[in-house]
Parts: structure tokens; sequence; C-alpha cells
């Protein structure tokens, strides 16, 4: 019977609010390996026991938890007799071809009757390794640490130990709605955001017909990626074009970025009230497009009923588009599209929008109305991770 033994990140600080988080995260590791029968899960001090079902591979088991946000780090556990032989044997079948230069033993003993301390099993197993392998020793940066652990009634042996993706089990934190474009930027604001702990649902803006699907397609794999995190999201596709047609119709050229803006925010705001969603999330970064100037992020914010989190606010776009690279949505992102927000923009958009100069604009549009249309012909998809079949 193996075990995932995963090490909780910052949960460990919690105190006497610890429960929640780990509980929050049996329910995500339960939803993610919803296509597995996981077995019973304990909670060990720092750790979390999860037994793995047979047909369950190493290799899913690792990329899955490798998902899962409030894990530090986690292996995965296989039981032997508690018996330095069975130990021994076990260790040299589990890391037959394995291609590590140098490795280290670390024995935790939490049965002090066992006949050996932790320094003799290091260096028994150790040696064992080191003599069916070649492989040297590295006490210091080992490219492979085996794990062993004594417990009252059987041993655990870990062949490896893997980087879990820190921060809080989502959900801990509450449910918030993400802006989504199909851009660089916005993937990234939500993967941080739910990093904290935060259950995203996603609203996307497109312009189809009037400009092509591109986006709504981008923006839909952007989501389906970032499901993995959190095994189930909505993403809801709100037509603008008609929105728009009325700003361009009515409104002063310069403003017209903002005033798109302020009607994103007022839609966003009464989609996350209906869903019970407590704030809103963009990816905006002060002053990297006229936009994003600290004047027009005010006045943009005004719109809003809710809080707005940008979580990338302070970060350089190189900075970014690098963490978007790892995250493995910068490929999606740069796929040309038709970005609604380019619609009928001058070349010379307003930078310093006051308040009453757009309160004043916005006096001459039906705005409740014009929301409620756009809210009313939305659509919503929902997607799911795994996929329901395999
Ligand atoms: P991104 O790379 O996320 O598109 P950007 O640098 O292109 O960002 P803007 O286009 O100014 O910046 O958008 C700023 C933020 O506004 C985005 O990060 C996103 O949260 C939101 N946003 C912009 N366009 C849309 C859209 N079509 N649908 C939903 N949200 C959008
Ligand atoms: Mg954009």
């Amino acid at each position: 019977m193996r075990h995932l033994i995963g090490r909780f990140h910052e949960i460990a600080l919690k105190g006497k609010n610890r429960w929640r988080f780990v509980d929050q995260l049996k329910r995500n590791l339960r939803a993610t390996f919803a296509d597995y029968r996981l077995g019973p899960m304990r909670g060990e001090g720092p750790r979390l026991m999860v037994e793995l079902p047979e047909d369950l591979s190493d290799e899913v088991a690792r990329e899955r938890a490798s998902l899962m946000f409030g894990l530090q780090t986690f292996s995965i556990g296989r039981p032997a007799a508690r018996d330095l032989d069975e130990i021994k044997s076990g260790v040299l079948d589990a890391i037959r071809g394995c291609n590590a230069q140098s490795f280290r033993i670390l024995t935790r003993r939490a049965d002090k009757q066992f006949a050996f301390n932790s320094p003799e099993i290091d260096r028994a197993v150790g040696a064992a390794v080191k003599e069916a392998t070649g492989i040297k020793v590295d006490l210091e940066h080992p490219e492979l640490t085996i794990g062993i652990e004594i417990l009252p009634t059987v041993a655990f042996f870990s062949i490896g130990k893997y980087s879990g993706p820190g921060g809080l089990p989502v959900g801990v934190s509450g449910h918030a709605v993400a802006l989504i474009s199909g851009g660089i930027d916005s993937p990234v604001a939500a993967y941080r955001m739910m990093r904290r702990g935060l259950r995203l649902d996603f609203v996307h803006f497109h312009s189809f017909p009037l400009l092509s699907a591109a986006s709504r397609e981008k923006a839909r794999d952007l989501v389906a990626h970032l499901t993995r995190y959190q095994a189930r999201s909505n993403l809801i596709l709100v037509p603008f074009a008609e929105l728009q047609r009325r700003i361009v119709a009515q409104m002063p050229r310069p403003l017209r970025v903002v005033l798109y803006r302020r009607f994103m925010m007022r839609i966003a705001s009464a989609l996350a009230v209906e869903s019970g969603a407590t704030a809103l999330v963009t990816g905006e970064s002060l002053g990297q497009v006229a936009s994003q100037t600290l004047e027009n992020m005010t006045v943009i914010t005004q719109a809003a009923t809710l809080p707005v989190f940008r979580p990338l606010v302070g970060m350089d776009k190189n900075e970014i588009v690098d963490q978007a690279r790892r995250l493995g949505t910068f490929e999606t992102s740069i796929i040309p599209d038709q970005d609604c927000c380019t619609l009928f923009v001058p070349a010379h958009p307003e930078t310093h929008a006051r308040r009453e100069q757009v309160e004043q604009a916005e006096s001459m549009l039906e705005v409740d109305a014009m929301v409620a249309d756009a809210l009313g012909r939305s659509e919503r998809v929902r997607l799911s991770f795994p996929r329901r079949s395999r």
C-alpha cells in the first residue's frame, strides 16, 4: 500500500484554524483525484498521509500532487517490514533504473524501540545503495533523497522528494471572480490568487461576431489550464460588441477604453454577487498600458462594487512573462487574437481620466440597461479536471 506523504506549506503556521486548511486540502485532493478512489487520509503533525489505490501510477500521483496548493513538498511512501534487510531490499528494488548522480538517506525513527537508531539505518541502507548502484553519497546537495520512517508497526521508505506548488489550499480564502482576457497577464494574476486560497470563477468579454472567436477559444483554453488547480471552474462568456457600439456612438473617443473597463467592472461585480463571490481579480500592472495609469485604474475601480485584487500591480512585464512560461499559459496567450478592448480605440487614449468627467459622459448612457442586456446574453461554460473519463 503506497502513501502520498504531503508536507504542509504555510498551513503549519495557522494555529487553531489549522483543521480548516487540512480539511480543505483533503477535499481538494479528492476532487483532483476524482477518477481514482483515494483511500483514507490522516494528518500527522506537519504532514498528510493519503493511501493511494493500486491503479494509480506513481507518475500520475506526482503530476496531480504538484497541483495541490498547500503542499510544500511531497513524496510517495512504500511500506516495508520493520526489518533492516527488508528495508534495504525494498529500497534497492525501487531505485532500479534511477539515474541520479548522488543520494542521501534520511531516516526518521518515530519508534525509539527499534533495534537501530537513525544514523545506523542511514549508514546501513546507504552502504547497500552505494554498493548496488555506484551512486555517490552527498549529504549536502543530493540529487535524490531516500526517506525512511520507522513507525511502531510498520516502516516506510520513499524515493525522491518533490516540490509542491506551495500557497494555501484553494477555497480557504473564499471565492472571487477573475477577469480573464486572452493575454499574458490575466492567467498569471488568476494563478497567484488561487495560490493564496481563492476559488475563482472566470469572466471573459468578447466582441464576437464583430471580431473573431479567437479570444473566446483562448480564454477557454487558459481557464482549462487553470482549472487543474481547482478541479472545477465556471467561465462566463459575456458579449461586449453591442455595448461597445453604444459607447463608440455616444462617448468621446479618448474615454472609450476607460469606459469599456468600467462596464467590465460592473458586469463582473454583478456576476460575482450572483454567485456569492466577494472580490474581483485582474491582471493589471501599474503603468503598463494607457488604461493602467494610476488615475485610470482609480476611475475603473470606482465602477466595481467589490474589492479589486491586482496581484501583478507591482510586477514588470518580463517578470510576468517568466511566470506565464513557468505556469504553461504563455504559448496560448501569444496566439494572435482580436481583443475586444482594441476595438475602436484611438491612438491617444485618455491617460488621466477623472471621475466627474467619466460620470458625466456615462450619464448619457442607460448604464443599468446595458449591463443587464450583456448579462442576459452571457453564456456559462463549465470546465472540470480531471476530464470526465480516463
Ligand atoms: P492581459 O495580458 O491579461 O490581457 P493586458 O496587459 O493586455 O493584460 P489590458 O488589456 O489592459 O492588459 O487588460 C487589463 C486587465 O483587464 C486584464 O488583465 C484582465 O484582467 C482584464 N481584461 C481585459 N480585457 C478583458 C476581456 N476581454 N475579458 C475579461 N477581462 C479582460
Ligand atoms: Mg489584454
